[in-house]
């Protein structure tokens, strides 16, 4: 994560670099946003510039980590070894007792990260399996928190302790960490990250320099599925507008989006058994904005469906794969659609990728395709 993965922000990036330029690095800061803001991808990024060997500005941007020495690279991993993290844990059914700590989670944490650092706690929980039960920062862990700081740094610079959701530290586990936090070890820096600084000691809070964290605005959001996911400018806002600044829930949606196979298939269909011509232009266009994945997605799904269309009535119950909307749909247009007409429609799925491939305009592609269908059906 580089300052230049975060959209928007500007001020509190100049604030944490003019920090280090300036000395006047804070040796606890506590970056405190809502739910889906950019608080925890502000930390990682934070950290990753502080212990990048090579900073660098492009012309006319701010400075930044240079995202290709080997503190970066492993920073991008979420492997180096002077990057400690720390975080809400439960047990799960591989996971109980004292080895209910954030280590144990490392694999999990990494993937997390790398899926969606806007997430918040529950998601995590959902990522690592632990959903049944209330995730804290224990006891145990402030002892592991002061051995991990008692340790030399493996590779020179910065030692950072990165608490994520510190409001979820024990009481205990929190006493337990006041001290070294007022006064950490030379070149050690602790970076929390909360979401709710009211549940905070008033101790802890006391330690620490804040950097406030504003919500996304609708626009930042936007942009990011866009740029970042892929998402049609049209949806993109849309999605932005429904998620009220949280990038995680932004993220999520654009998954279903994505996923949404199924509902984007069905509509299509229904609009050229209607002979929709002018929802099957605009269909055309909004494919066309999709990435070639997911154009390439939508033309396999529909194969799918064809094929299980095909064996459908020849298919016992118990051997039925399909469930809910599209078994409906499936049943629906197996009932309507003879054989011959449906090994036709595949047929021309299987010449639109062809052409696909051999980078055809998907606008055309997909509206000859919609065209072809309409007439097999209604023929
Ligand atoms: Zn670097």
């Amino acid at each position: 994560m580089r300052f230049a993965d975060i959209t928007g922000l500007e001020d509190v990036k100049t604030n944490l670099i003019n920090s280090v330029k300036n000395n006047h690095l804070a040796h606890a800061q506590l970056f405190f946003g809502p739910e889906g803001s950019g608080s925890l991808a502000m930390a990682l990024a934070f950290a990753t510039y502080l212990n990048c060997t090579n900073r660098q500005a492009a012309p006319g941007e701010m400075e930044d980590a240079c995202g290709k020495c080997p503190s970066c690279q492993k920073m991008a991993k979420y492997i180096h070894p002077d990057m400690h993290y720390v975080f809400p844990v439960s047990a799960t059914k591989n996971i109980s007792g004292k080895d209910v700590i954030s280590n144990s989670y490392l694999p999990d944490w990494r993937t997390f990260l790398q899926k969606n650092p806007y997430a918040n706690l529950s998601q995590w929980m959902q990522h690592y399996g632990g959903e049944d039960k209330q995730a804290n920062i224990s006891k145990e862990e402030s002892r592991h928190i002061l051995r991990n700081l008692s340790l030399k740094a493996f590779e020179g610079n910065y030692k950072i302790m990165l608490i994520w959701l510190p409001e979820y530290m024990h009481v205990s586990a929190a006493n337990g960490i006041l001290k070294i936090l007022e006064e950490p070890p030379a070149k050690t820096v602790f970076l929390l990250v909360s979401s709710d600084v009211e549940k905070l000691l008033t101790t802890i809070l006391s330690r620490t320099q804040i950097f406030k964290i504003r919500a996304f605005t609708d626009e930042e959001v936007a942009r990011y599925l866009t740029t970042r996911m892929e998402l049609p400018p049209e949806k993109a806002e849309q999605l932005a507008r429904l998620s009220n600044g949280s990038l995680a829930a932004a993220i999520n949606g654009t998954e279903e989006v994505k996923n949404d196979s199924h509902g984007i298939y069905s509509q299509w269909m229904r609009f050229c058994y209607d002979r929709n011509f002018s929802q099957l232009i605009q269909m055309a266009d909004d494919f066309h904005q999709f990435s070639k994945d997911a154009q390439k997605a939508l033309l396999l799904y529909g194969l799918n469906i064809l094929r299980e269309t095909l064996v459908y009535p020849y298919t016992s119950e118990e051997n039925v794969k399909l469930r809910g909307d599209e078994r409906l749909f499936v049943e629906r247009f197996s009932k309507v659609m003879q054989w011959n007409k449906v090994q036709l429609i595949s047929e021309k799925l299987n010449e639109a990728l062809y052409h696909l491939e051999r980078n055809a305009s998907p606008k055309i592609m997909f509206l000859d395709l919609s065209l072809q269908i309409a007439g097999i059906i209604r023929s």
